[in-house]
Formats: structure tokens, sequence, C-alpha cells
């Protein structure tokens, strides 16, 4: 979410094509690094000029499986050569139904459950919201302070950030309201770490009497992990405090997997941690190693609220992107990439928790699985974000060095780790230590 881009590469085949995409390339499109790439394998990249890279940032957490899986390019080539489109609106297709059987099949939660297809996480973002508001005949949607679902005109007014993303966009849709995220390393003053689940709950009880009342609110939107937010997990049990709100009052409960699903957080989608059934799940990114598809999947009840027709779009769910996700099913499989997200994570971890141990600059080490984080600070005793510039610097560094990280956070101050789960050892360890040696010569 920069609002302005970092200072193109001095290699002179990317600082043209960076000085063409400023050129022609609208100025609102975010630019988390300067590279310009020409291909890329697994957890390796190549820019234009080639020089090598590690990808830690995975296309934002699309690229579980890894670039260019080879499994995925051959499941997309066949596909190229059968049927590239109809339209689910006009002719059904098997692999489609491939997709909705497995996401039905592998998401959490009893009871008979549907499953729909879009093209990216707002989409499906938007749609789970119209099916809760059509499900309950209600139109109040709480989201959370720092969470993030999307840049479309309904995501942007769920985003728990005002600036960039919602300002000077009005007016917002109506009646989404946010609460308050339990944020161990950032609590309210005064509020004790294991007071925050029970004060964040309670915040909600507030909300219903002051603001809007259960029986007018539709769902509660949540991701399992924030990861805009700064990788943010929930305190133990605000989840499951979430279900028994949304049970009492007849609330759909929404997850947001967008980001944390698929492997990354060491269970295939985090909400399995706390052993919370979400009403509705809402997938995307590496559920399609890179192409576009997203998807609702949950309480059928809810799923067929809708009128025929109120839900769609041309492309949604189309053979190629249906294709790629089948591939990235059977990846998930014969590669173990769940036990390897752990496996990942507890490496990370283990830096991670060692820098900031060292580094009065670091705040925090946190995450879950392979989605972890370092919030950067001026120092550690009193907290204060380390200036977005600063932290672009550091980011600037490991680019220099040849790594790919990008940050997180509202203030712009978390570095996270989304590296595909598939990524060898030694591309891990030499990223780690680029890392390592860019914070070790880094001066607040
Ligand atoms: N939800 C979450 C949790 C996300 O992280 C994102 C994208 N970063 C979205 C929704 C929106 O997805 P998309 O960019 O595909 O619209």
């Amino acid at each position: 979410m920069a609002t302005k881009t970092p200072s193109p590469t001095k290699s002179s085949k990317a600082a043209a094509a960076w000085a063409e995409r400023e050129r022609l390339v609208s100025n609102g499109s975010a630019a988390y690094t300067h590279l310009v790439l020409d291909r890329a394998l697994n957890s390796k990249a190549w820019d234009v000029d080639g020089k090598e890279y590690v990808d830690f940032a995975g296309g934002i957490g699309a690229l579980n499986v890894g670039h260019c899986h080879p499994k995925v390019v051959a499941a997309l080539r066949e596909q190229a050569g059968k049927l590239l489109h109809t339209s689910f609106h006009v002719a059904a297709y098997e692999s489609y139904l491939e997709v909705c059987r497995r996401l039905i099949g592998v998401t959490p939660g009893p009871g008979a459950k549907k499953a729909i297809l879009f093209n990216s996480g707002s989409e499906a973002i938007e749609n789970a919201v119209k099916f809760a508001r059509a499900y309950t005949k209600r139109k109040g949607v709480i989201a959370f302070d720092n969470c993030f679902h999307g840049r479309t005109l309904l995501c942007l007014a769920l985003d728990g950030k005002h600036k960039p993303l919602r300002q000077g966009f009005g007016p917002a849709p109506a009646e989404i309201y946010h609460s308050r995220f339990p944020h161990a390393y950032r609590p309210p003053l005064g509020v004790k770490p294991e007071q925050l689940t029970e004060h964040c709950l309670e915040a909600l009880e507030r909300f219903f009497l002051i603001e809007n009342s259960p029986e007018d609110t539709a769902a509660i939107i949540v991701e399992p992990v924030q990861g805009e937010g700064g990788f943010v997990p929930p305190t133990p049990g605000f989840l499951k405090g979430l279900r028994k709100i949304c049970d009492k009052h007849g609330i759909v409960l929404i997850i947001d997997e967008v980001q944390s699903g698929f492997g990354r957080t060491g269970e295939l989608f985090a909400i399995e941690h706390d052993g919370v059934a979400p009403d509705l799940m809402v997938v995307g990114k590496s559920l399609c190693a890179g192409m576009p598809l997203s998807g609702v999947v949950g309480r059928a009840e809810i799923l067929d609220a809708a009128a025929t027709g109120a839900i769609g779009g041309t492309y949604g769910g189309n053979p190629m992107s249906c294709a790629a996700a089948l591939a990235v099913f059977e990846i998930f499989k014969e590669e173990k990439l769940v036990e390897a997200g752990r496996r990942v994570g507890e490496k990370v971890r283990k830096r991670f928790d060692a820098l900031r141990d060292k580094h009065d600059f670091v705040g925090d080490s946190r995450g879950v699985g392979a989605m972890r984080a370092l919030e950067l600070v001026t120092d550690k005793k009193s907290k204060t974000p380390l200036p977005a510039a600063r932290v672009k610097e550091i980011l600037q560094s490991c680019a220099d060095r040849g790594l790919i990280i990008i940050k997180a956070g509202p203030q712009d101050n978390v570095l996270r780790t989304l590296m595909p789960l598939t990524i060898p050892d030694a591309d891990l360890s030499r990223g780690l230590d680029v890392l390592e040696e860019v914070l070790e010569g880094f001066k607040p």
C-alpha cells in the first residue's frame, strides 16, 4: 500500500521499464518494490537484467506452491487447448464442479455446504456479504480495526484502515461498522494481555447496545490472522467468542482466508487452529497458484439465499483457473505442503525471534506457521513505529542483495513472509541471511 514508488534499480533495462510503468500505469496502483521481473521458478525469480532473487513475497501470498509449478503449467497447457471459456452461467464444466467438491470437502464446518467461484478475493468478499444480507434479511456488517478485505467499494468500506484505502472514495456503502481486534503487541492502554480477548468481545456487546442491534446485524467478518494489518493473530479464545456471539444472535460468521489459507499457517486454513466452524469462508490467492480464482464456501442454506442471477459474473471460475486449482490440490497432497508450512514457519520463527532479541528496533516477532512478521519500531520501550521511509530503505537493501520481501501493517512498519511453502532450505536460508545482514547494518 505504498503511496509513492521506491527509487528504481540502477540497471538499465529495469530502470527503463520502471520509467514506462510510471508513465503508463495509474499512480493508484501500489508499488511494494521497484522490480521488473522476467521469469520465476519455485522460490526464485529473475529480473529483466538477469539478476536472481529469492522470493519471500510469493505474489502477496498467492504462490504457496511456488512460481510456475510444473504440474500447474502442464494443467494450464492442456486446458488451453481444450476449453478456455464458456462463462459458467452459459454452460457448466466438470473442473468447476470438482473445485467446489474439493472446497466443500476441505473446509471446516458441519452440515450441507455449497460453493461458488469468483475471480478475486475482493469479489468473493463482496458476494459473501451479499449472501449474508440475503440470508438474514439484515444489513449491518461488523469488521475489525486494521483488517483488510480488498479494494472494491464495498471491501474498502470494510477495511480497517482509512488512509489511503478509504480516503477520498466516499460516500462509503452504508451499515458497515468496525470493532476492536485483539492485538497483543498493541493493546489498548491499561488492558492486560490476559484481559484482551474479553475486552474485545465486550466491545461488541457495547456496540450492539449503542451502534447497531444484533437483530439488525447480518455478518461479522474477520481474518483468522490479520494479513495486511500486520500479520496479527487474534488472542486465544477471540474467534471462539465471535462464534458464540454469532450463534446467540443468528449472525453469519464470515472467515476471510484469502491470505491465511492454503497451508500458510501450518493448517490448510488458519481457522482450524481455533477449532471454529465458519458459516461462510472466503478463499482466494494460493487456491490457484497465481491464476485469478476465489470462492465462497459454506452453509448451503446461506449460499442458496440469493435470487438466481443475483450472483456471478462472466469469468468467475473460468476453466483455466479451475485446471490450475485442481493441480494445486494435488500438489498439496503429494508434497505435504501443510506440514511444509509448519516446517518453514518454525525455521523463520527461530531466526526472527533471534533478530527481535538482538535489535532494539525489532519490537515484535509474531505470526502463525509460515505467516510470520517482524514489527519494526524506533525502540522497544516506546514501540513507536519505525517511519515508513526507513522501512522502505530496508526493503530496498534486501532487494539490492537479492531478496524480495514486502511490508504490512497500518503504519507500514511490519516485514512479512509469504514465501512459497515449497521453498528449498538453501533459498530459505539465503533469504533469511540477507535480511539478517540488512538489519545488522541498519541504524535506526
Ligand atoms: N482478503 C484478504 C485477507 C486479503 O489479504 C486480500 C488481498 N491482500 C483480499 C481479501 C483481497 O483480495 P484481492 O486482492 O484478490 O481482491
